[in-house]
């Protein structure tokens, strides 16, 4: 394939993602923007492995097929509530790959270095480190002469610098996201003293060994502190953000893992790779300036890590007086005499797979003549959009599926609200507390209603860990049990 032919390829690859990323906006054009972005990868591939300049393609297909194998394995193992925790690690695959093509960029800049430094059985590490550092420093000048000198090799230097860094913070962050998300970590936010200062003074010694990298033509011991420094300030920087402020922390990721995959493909002179990483790295910024501000957040403050919060953090057990439970049979007569209901689904909706009887429910209550509409929260769920993703796949009109501005004024005018296992989302203590962690946050405003019924198995907290006043108020009852067993008992009763 030649050089002007690969342009090509990569031209219609980035069109492809342009494409994509368009046709995903919408729920209804959503299956056509996933078959352009995959379209647009396959032709990437296949020019990369094509290209004249390319070289070891066995070792590329062998690990293309290893790691295909591995992700259709994932893929069709992982349950849709485990997609964000997917989408985390694989953030941080991206960091780490960032991280790798970064530090061999450097070794690339001085390769005498490689042969300069021999480790014997018995000699001192301290020395030997000593070494190998002098030996990289002094390539890195003789490079500085023989491949790329002057401003370039100022660039290039900065390139790999910021390249490892966002990487470094995109893999150490993604891996806090992952066990935050699957519960292997805790999702209340880590306070240690002084944490803005922490990260702060973080930011500014990276920058000074930046400077002293670019100044001294390339200097490992610069590059493995910063390393280090970076890993662990990606580390701190998602520990410190609380559960309700995760889905903004998983766009967040995303964008950065867009500027890693960008800062690679400047490292690697590839043209489409920057592309990409630009358009994931932008949009993903942009998913997060929307998360924030459906969730009242600034953005500064959270990427600085619950910056603004005070850190009072609710024991979350704690109950608020009396609740009344109800069954499925009361539930099925107060919808029959209902003439609206709305339906908030939560989190538990997509843990009890009940989607399907509830759309279910929907056609059977719309055929008794009964107005039936969703009210979806915009950070419902584990991942953006993922209420709407589980409401399409069980086939409910997307005209009734409303976004939380467009009902919120309608829950005074309506006789039942169904909250199917939604919490935090519908905490009137994000309104009405001002101490509370999930104060500020806009909320579905279901206790506005004559009636609500909330679907869940006990009285546990939401994500965020607090306690929710709405189950303890007097026009709300509790339906306990599993979600999809409640539905289909209504739907029976019905
Ligand atoms: P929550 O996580 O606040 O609450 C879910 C509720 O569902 C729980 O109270 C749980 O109660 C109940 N539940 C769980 N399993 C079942 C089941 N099988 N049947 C019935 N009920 C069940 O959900 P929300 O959707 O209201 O809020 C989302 C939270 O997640 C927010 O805090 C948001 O910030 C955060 N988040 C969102 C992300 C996103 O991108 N959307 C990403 C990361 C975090 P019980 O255990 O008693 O059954």
């Amino acid at each position: 394939m030649s050089q002007g032919l690969v342009t090509a390829a990569y031209i219609v690859s980035a069109l492809c993602f342009i494409l994509s990323l368009a046709g995903l906006s919408k729920q209804e054009t959503a299956k056509q923007g996933n078959i352009l972005g995959i379209t647009g990868m396959a032709i990437a591939l296949i020019a990369t492995i094509l290209n004249p300049e390319t070289t070891g393609v066995q070792w590329i297909i062998l690990a293309m097929v290893i790691g295909g194998a591995i992700g259709i394995r994932l893929a069709l193992k992982v349950e849709m509530t485990q997609m964000p925790e997917l989408v985390a690690i694989l953030h941080s695959f991206v960091g780490l790959a960032a991280v790798l093509v970064g530090f061999n960029s450097f070794i690339d800049l001085h390769p005498q270095a490689t042969t300069s430094v021999v480790v014997s059985a018995g000699s001192d590490l301290q020395a030997t480190l000593e070494a190998a550092t002098a030996a990289f420093n002094e390539a890195a000048k003789a490079a500085q002469h023989a491949q790329l000198t002057g401003a370039m090799l100022n660039i290039h230097l900065v390139e790999i610098f910021l390249g490892v860094f966002i990487g470094a913070v995109t893999f150490t962050g993604s891996i806090v996201a992952f066990g935050k998300l699957r519960g292997m970590i805790s999702s209340k936010p880590l306070m240690l003293p002084h944490r803005h200062k922490l990260n702060l003074l973080a930011v500014v010694v990276s920058f000074l060994l930046m400077l002293y990298f670019v100044n001294a033509g390339g200097n490992t011991f610069a590059m493995l502190l910063m390393t280090l420094i970076a890993l662990a300030f990606g580390w701190h920087l998602v520990a410190s953000i609380g559960g309700a402020d995760m889905p903004v922390v998983v766009s967040m990721l995303n964008s950065y893992s867009g500027w890693a995959a960008a800062a690679a493909g400047f490292m690697l002179s590839n043209d489409l790779l920057i592309i990409t990483g630009a358009l994931v790295g932008s949009s993903g910024a942009i998913l997060s300036y929307i998360m924030c501000k459906a969730m009242n957040r600034s953005f500064i403050s959270v990427i600085a890590g619950g910056f603004g919060t005070d850190g009072a953090v609710s024991t979350g057990d704690e109950e608020m007086g009396e609740y009344r439970e109800t069954s499925a049979e009361e539930v099925a007569e107060l919808l029959k005499n209902s003439s609206s209901v709305i339906i908030t689904p939560g989190y538990g909706m997509a843990v009890a797979q009940a989607q399907y009887p509830v759309a279910e429910i929907t056609q059977k209550l719309r055929s008794l003549g009964v107005k039936v509409r969703f009210g979806i929260h915009p950070v419902a769920g584990r991942l953006p959009g993922h209420m709407n993703v589980l409401l399409a796949e069980a086939k409910v009109p997307y005209d009734i599926v409303l976004e939380m501005d467009e009902i919120n004024d309608d829950f005074e005018d309506t006789d039942t609200v169904l909250v199917i296992g939604a919490n935090d989302t519908v905490n009137p203590a994000a309104a009405e507390d001002p101490t509370s962690p999930i104060a500020g946050m806009p909320v579905l405003e279901v206790w506005k209603a004559h009636n609500v019924v909330a679907f869940k198995r006990s009285m546990n907290t939401g994500y965020a860990g607090v306690q929710n006043p709405l189950f303890f108020k007097d026009n709300t009852q509790m339906l306990f049990g599993d979600a999809k067993d409640s539905v289909t008992a209504i739907l029976n009763a019905l």
